[in-house]
């Protein structure tokens, strides 16, 4: 690449090599002390960093090193698409154990394959030991106007985007020790929902998350966030055969878009653009408490997915 600096000798720079080499050109700039990014005049930079740690949020044993890799990366994306920017840049902190030296280059391609699910390109990073594999993904974005999870206002619409359940699906068939099953995309190789939130925030979309802890839990951000209640109506919540409707809304790791908006989103034009559903699921309501309800009553029971309980 014409604007790469040359990396100086040494082990630590031969590991860094190794990625670059891997990535070609999606790795842009790499090697100077840090890294530039233009932004549009008027839009802001949207910034997130996501970390995922050995055994806290991945098990070697049920996931292949590019798995692992691509996750990793897709996580930090989708919290850009909650608030619909368009991603920039990536950069990456990596923990390296000598254990997993030698799976370097299936965890580039992964993180590689998580790069191309948005064409942003990857512009920076840090390499270091350590005694458990670790990635850290900072990602960068711009928006004119970022949504927010503030921004719901009672007598919204709430809606949901694709079908709940299978990442839930997929990890009950790996603990019962079936493998990963049907669902085996959804929970391997999700994607962030990007366009899709680009395509909600031009029609009018109020707020916006991302659903990573489950869909309640999110869902509660919102009410916090917003100051309302919101009543969802379990029957109109779009999940996988496999599991219940209470575990639909309470597996993480969707990485599916809950958006709220003062109108009517064109579901069928929104599922012939992405060939993904669109369900309408809830409403905002002034509420006494900022909270979440199902058919009407306070949802107590349904936790959200917890990292550290694993
Ligand atoms: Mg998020």
């Amino acid at each position: 690449l014409s604007d790469e600096v040359a990396l100086g000798p040494g082990a630590e720079f031969d590991t860094i090599r190794a990625l670059l080499a891997r990535w070609g050109a999606r790795a842009i700039g790499v090697g100077d002390d840090a890294a530039t990014l233009s932004v549009a005049r008027g839009d802001q930079l949207v910034v997130s960093v996501d970390s995922a740690v050995e055994r806290r949020h991945f098990r070697p044993e049920w996931s292949t090193p590019r798995e692992i890799g691509y996750r990793a990366v897709v996580a930090a994306l989708s919290d850009l698409a909650a608030m619909a920017a368009i991603p920039t840049g990536i950069l990456l902190a990596i923990t390296l154990p000598d254990a997993w030296r030698a799976k370097l280059d299936e965890l580039a391609d992964g993180i590689a394959e998580g790069a191309d699910t948005v064409r942003a390109p990857i512009i920076g990073g840090n390499m270091s030991g350590g005694t458990e594999l670790a990635i850290t993904t900072t990602v960068l974005g711009s928006a004119f106007a970022p949504l927010r999870r503030g921004g719901a206002r009672v007598g919204d619409s709430v809606y949901v985007t694709g079908v709940l359940g299978g990442p839930a699906a997929a990890l009950r068939s790996l603990e019962a020790g079936h493998g990963v099953g049907a669902h085996h995309e959804r929970l391997k190789f999700p994607c962030p929902r990007v366009h899709e939130a680009r395509w909600l925030a031009e029609r009018g979309a109020t707020a916006a998350i991302d659903i990573s802890d489950g869909f309640i839990a999110d869902l509660r951000h919102v009410a916090a966030a917003s100051r309302v209640t919101i009543d969802v109506v379990g029957a109109s919540v779009p999940h996988v055969d496999e599991v219940t409707l209470n575990t639909a809304l309470s597996g993480g790791e969707e990485y599916e878009l809950i958006v709220t908006t003062a109108r009517a989103f064109d579901v069928e034009e929104f599922r012939a653009r992405f060939g993904l559903l669109l369900t309408q699921v809830g409403r905002v309501t002034d509420g006494e408490r900022a909270e979440v309800t199902l058919d009407g009553a306070r949802v107590a029971n349904i936790s959200g997915h917890d990292h550290f309980s694993r």
